[in-house]
């Protein structure tokens, strides 16, 4: 899809959010503890380079993405740092992961031997492939699955001259929630893991944003996974307390782009959802669901001037309309996510009445919006 510049919808990322949220995060860390940014999806739609860049100069010292292609990307625009890919990479793709000098995730005793035998054939292969082992501690979702089969794949890594053990990791399913049972069972299963190992590998890690947030004290590892947390989102909506204020990167704005008075009785939108019930002020706003504005939108607030303007009709594919308290003039700011004249609209407030969770709002917005950068 192609980025539509000439329009006035737009995301704008603040860098000095993003910065503080990482110097905030990094200031509370002991002692060689070090922060990998989560950049994956397009950095949670706030644009995987940008973020990447800005996350390097508060002190970031690696990144995770989920996949091969995301990492290809850090690298072609000149990131040199370490890149942890998350997700499974088939062993067919490996040739990619030595050309650009990626970490990736083990998760499995037959991709390990399926690798071996790939990498076997990589003649041009210089420097052996960086493996994180994954435990699944209880996320049912990647990795091994006992202290012994850890134990194995370790023993397999290590004896295998074309790969070396880089790191061992595990993923909370629960960290985000107040009440702290599961997580406490998922961490002392990691820490079985880690007691029968006769040695660690340069990178332990088990901590997301939730993790790193509110189980500080007793996390295990030496680097942490910091994703939603560095783009300003509370990972557990508000069912927690922010240990420190964070600051949200992303705003959403547009302009109105007409206004009019409708009499009484005219109809707004496809399927005519919206009938005027009086003569009313209606602004049309250039985003809708083609932009990651979905339909469901309807029904929910904009600001215009510091007022709230409800989306009334249905939100057509580029173009939605809201009804205006008075007469506005074309051009004026709209702002669907972000502060307007001492109000303001949350990332978390827009998954509320979508009924999902925040981190799919900036995931689902189009490339279609800009990403423009502001200090
Ligand atoms: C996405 C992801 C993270 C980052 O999670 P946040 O909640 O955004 O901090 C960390 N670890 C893994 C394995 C992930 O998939």
């Amino acid at each position: 899809m192609v980025v539509t510049y000439h329009r006035p919808t737009r995301a704008i990322i603040h860098r000095k959010a993003l910065r503080e949220n990482i110097r905030n995060e990094v200031e509370r860390l002991p002692k060689g503890v070090e922060l990998f940014a989560v950049v994956k999806a397009d950095g949670y739609g706030h644009g995987a380079v940008a973020t990447a860049q800005t996350a390097l100069t508060a002190g970031a010292t690696g990144f995770c993405v989920a996949t091969l292609d995301e990492a290809i990307e850090l690298r072609e625009a000149g990131i040199t740092e370490p890149i942890l890919v998350l997700s499974v990479v088939f062993p067919s793709y490996l040739s990619l992961v030595v050309d650009y000098d990626l970490s990736i995730t083990v998760a499995t005793k037959d991709w390990l031997l399926e690798a071996q035998e790939v990498l076997k054939d990589l003649t041009e292969m210089t420097e052996p492939i960086k493996i994180h082992i994954k435990a699944d501690t209880g996320m049912g979702r990647i990795g091994f699955l006992t202290p012994k089969e850890v134990q194995e794949a370790a023993a397999i890594v290590e004896a295998s001259p074309n790969m070396v053990w880089e790191g061992l990791f595990t993923h909370f399913a629960t960290a985000d929630e107040a009440d702290f049972t599961y997580w406490q069972t998922q961490a002392s299963r990691f820490q079985a893991v880690l007691s029968t190992l006769d040695h660690l590998p340069r990178y332990v890690h088990s901590s997301n944003s939730a993790t790193a947030l509110w189980h500080d004290k007793e996390m295990p590892g030496n680097m942490i996974r910091y994703g939603v947390g560095m783009y300003g989102l509370n990972p557990s909506g508000h069912e927690l307390p922010e240990p420190y204020n964070l600051q949200p990167a992303m705003e959403l704005v547009s302009e109105l782009i007409q206004v009019k008075k409708l009499a009484a009785d005219e109809g707004v939108g496809y399927g005519k959802t919206y009938d005027t019930p009086k003569e009313e002020w209606i602004g049309t706003v250039p985003i809708g669901y083609a932009d990651g504005w979905v339909r469901k939108m309807q029904g929910f607030s904009l600001l215009v001037d510091g007022e709230f303007c409800e989306i009334i009709g249905r939100v057509c594919m580029d173009q939605l309309m809201i009804r205006l308290p008075k007469e506005v003039k074309v051009g004026t700011k709209v702002t669907l996510i972000g502060k307007n004249k001492g109000q303001e609209i949350t990332m978390q407030e827009v998954a509320e009445h979508l009924g999902t969770i925040h981190y799919e709002i900036c995931c689902i917005l189009s490339e279609r919006v800009p990403r423009i950068y502001q200090e």
